[in-house]
């Protein structure tokens, strides 16, 4: 199957800090694929901006190598590459300073939509705006794209909003989380509210509880010091957990429209219940078979930051009273493994009685890998000698589904173009960024009062015990990370 492209008016993207990691690993290979797939016009122009002193040819040069890194796949060809390359542009700007910006401001167009990718350090992002509307590069249409971490609790976070919003209106701030941009995440909203068939069994009564895994293989690596000064509870819930739960959770909005969905998110994140210290399972991993310590990655060899946490979250309203959200994510797990999965309650009365072996129905919804969904369903064991059940996986793989040719696009590829269009549904609103501190920081508040280390895992296990006790209590347990 082919991907129906739509394509976008043509534009100029500035993306400052062109020189780094995100930049060249993500940002530039996702806009050259939807030049690939016709969905960026040849009229667009990308300007790489950042401190390096280099000409545009340089700048070209470091982009093409980064074209053919070997982490995409499927590879970028060769023509689309160079026409790709063809459609950039450089200039040296400081944040910080006055040096480049006429400069820059003289390259751009009046006449076509205009996008500032803010792909600098956030500390940076004020001065950045600053910048901007000083040398007058904004006009009312004007976006701005800013990526995570916004904020380190509350406090910056709502310092940040206003510092941008001193620049910007909310409707030209777009704050990328990009576990909004997979398709997945976005096929969850379409099969709670293109169909019928979920939606009423989508509550209390019949969910018996919910899990959101995002389990990684990798360390700290290069992260280390921003990471141990961060920790998984701000680096992974407080955004990207969060965005899931909401989209599991969310009444549905009237209309798809950007703050329909985001208001019907942040009636989500308002209604979560505080999270009891009893509720939260921290840990660190340890060297094991997969790899070395945290400890002897980070600088500080007693750093007491999580690299794992599990927890276990109430929400207050009609639809999910009772039923429990067990959230975890963590580092040097047993796999690299994303989702979600809803565990529907037995049903009510057994007509098979003791032929049956049950097993719940489950919905799981597999971000990475495989992007999919899987229902366990039970059924009748083929054969003669009276009714046995047994459960098996009504599964649906994305790629097999759709075709195996079909190129699952990157969620930066679907994101800049949302921002180019101007539609800000998968992106988060000042408003739940900062209700979503509000929830986070009493957490991390608990855990710091009682003064507890975190618990040790062994790199490459699924975790500490302790977390598999959490669900143990309540009589259920984790799915495997695999
Ligand atoms: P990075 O590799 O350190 O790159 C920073 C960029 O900013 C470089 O191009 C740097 O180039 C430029 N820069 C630094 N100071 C500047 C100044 N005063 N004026 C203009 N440009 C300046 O960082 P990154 O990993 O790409 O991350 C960028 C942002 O994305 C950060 O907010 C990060 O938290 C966020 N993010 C990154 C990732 C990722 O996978 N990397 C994932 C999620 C979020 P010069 O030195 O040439 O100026």
């Amino acid at each position: 199957m082919v991907a129906r492209v739509i394509p976008v008016d043509p534009f100029d993207l500035v993306v400052v800090g062109a020189t780094g990691d995100l930049a060249q690993r993500k940002i530039f290979p996702a806009l050259c694929r939807r030049l690939a797939d016709g969905q960026m016009p040849p009229q667009a122009r990308i300007i790489g901006a950042a401190r390096s002193d280099m000409d545009a040819s340089a700048f070209r040069a470091m982009v093409a190598s980064a074209l053919t890194a070997d982490h995409l796949d499927p590879p970028i060809p060769a023509p689309d590459r160079n026409a790709f390359l063809d459609q950039l542009d450089y200039v040296a700007v400081d944040a910080r300073s006055q040096a480049g910006w006429n400069d820059l401001a003289a390259r751009l167009r009046p006449d076509v939509t205009r996008a500032f990718y803010f792909s600098v350090a956030p500390s940076l992002f004020g001065a950045l705006a600053e910048r901007v509307s000083a040398h007058d590069l904004a006009t009312p249409e004007t976006r701005i794209v800013v990526e995570k971490p916004l904020g380190h609790d509350l406090e910056t976070a709502r310092a940040l909003n206003t510092t941008l919003a001193r620049h910007f209106s909310e409707a030209q701030i777009y704050r990328i989380d990009h576990y909004l941009g997979k398709e997945t995440v976005q096929n969850l909203m379409a099969v709670r509210f293109a169909n019928i068939l979920f939606e009423p069994l989508w509550n209390a009564r019949f969910v018996d509880h919910v899990q959101i895994t995002v389990a990684e293989t990798m360390g700290v690596g290069g992260r280390a010091a921003y990471y141990d000064q961060t920790g998984a509870m701000r680096d992974m819930v407080q955004n990207h957990l969060m965005q899931l739960l909401c989209l599991i959770a969310m009444e549905p909005p009237h209309i798809f429209e950007p703050d329909a969905v985001r208001d019907e998110k942040l009636k989500v994140i308002r209604a979560l219940d505080p999270v009891a210290p009893g509720d939260v399972v921290r840990g660190q991993y340890r060297a094991g078979p997969a790899g070395q310590s945290y400890a002897d990655e980070v600088e500080n060899p007693d750093s007491g930051t999580e690299s794992y946490v599990a927890l276990k979250v109430g929400i207050s309203n009609w639809r999910w009273k009772g039923t429990p959200f067990y959230l975890r994510t963590g580092k040097r797990l047993a796999a690299r493994s994303s989702e979600i999965a809803v565990t529907f309650h037995d049903p009510p009365h057994s007509i098979f009685g003791e032929a049956a072996e049950w097993r719940e129905n489950v919905l799981v919804i597999r971000l990475q890998p495989n992007e999919g969904m899987t229902l366990r369903v039970m059924i009748k064991e083929p054969g003669p000698g009276g009714m046995r059940l047994k459960d098996v996986a009504l599964d649906m793989s994305f790629a097999k589904a759709l075709g195996d040719d079909m190129h699952i696009p990157d969620a930066y590829e679907r994101l800049i173009m949302d921002v180019i269009r101007g539609n800000q549904t998968l992106f988060m609103r000042g408003d739940e960024v900062e209700a979503a501190w509000a929830w986070t920081d009493p957490v991390i508040a608990g855990w710091t009062a009682q003064g507890t280390a975190p618990l040790p895992y062994p790199a490459g296990s699924d975790g500490p015990e302790a977390a598999a006790r959490l669900l143990q209590r309540d009589g259920r347990q984790w799915r495997e990370i695999r």
